[in-house]
């Protein structure tokens, strides 16, 4: 078989790192999980901090089972599937085999391609430059919006229209502009009380 047709069917995915950590972001801060990042990303989001992962001839195609190997060894109970833009592959087989150990699955994801695998948790965090498909928003469990400038509040209202009634609403300082952006979410917050707010506290832990 053609590594291409490997890549189509996910048994094989262009993977840029995996480690064991604890989740710094979003709804479930503060659990450990095992992470695996797969490059390549479309959305190009100016501020990305993790622009080196959007080359995906960059990162080694790597079968999923051998992923999946490292999650076992590992011995998280959870896993958080991130990028990049995850969705770019044929999430089903990395889920199907990780689902089989009963392990927690969760998403991160811009919402910019089509939903594969199952997840057992999806957090939606929209992008201005390449919005998600209208079929993801009602999906998500966690509706997680990146602000970096005010202009992004008024975006993160149009976006929390779309997702479903149980879905947590989460606002984020964009890291080089935390600074700024932290204190005029808490104002925001306290005025509309429907959001949370979210940290990207492993980078303050200085941890992956
Ligand atoms: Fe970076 Fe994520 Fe935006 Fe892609 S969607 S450019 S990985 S912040």
């Amino acid at each position: 078989m053609l590594d291409s047709e490997k890549l189509k069917l996910g048994l094989q995915l262009p993977l840029m790192e995996a480690f064991y950590t604890i989740q710094g972001e979003g709804a479930q801060t503060g659990n450990a999980a095992f992470f695996i990042r797969i490059g390549g990303c479309d959305v190009g989001c100016y501020w990305c901090d993790v622009k080196e992962s959007w080359n995906p001839d960059l990162h080694p195609v790597t079968d999923t089972d051998d992923i999946v190997s490292k999650v076992i060894e590992s011995k998280a109970a959870s896993v958080v599937v991130t990028g990049g833009e995850p969705l770019i592959y044929n999430l089903d087989y990395l889920c199907k085999r990780i689902n089989e150990r009963n392990i927690k699955l969760f998403l991160e994801t811009s919402g910019a391609w089509p939903l594969s695998g199952k997840w057992d948790w999806l957090c939606l965090s929209p992008k201005r430059n390449k919005e998600p498909l209208d079929e993801n928003y009602n999906k998500a469990d966690e509706l997680k919006v990146i602000i970096f400038n005010e202009s992004d509040f008024e975006w993160a209202e149009e976006c929390a229209l779309k997702v479903n009634d149980k879905c947590l609403l989460l606002l984020q300082p964009e890291w080089s502009n935390r600074d700024v952006m932290m204190l005029k979410i808490v104002d925001y917050i306290l005025r509309n009380p429907k959001w949370r707010m979210s940290l990207q506290s492993h980078k303050y832990m200085g941890i992956p």
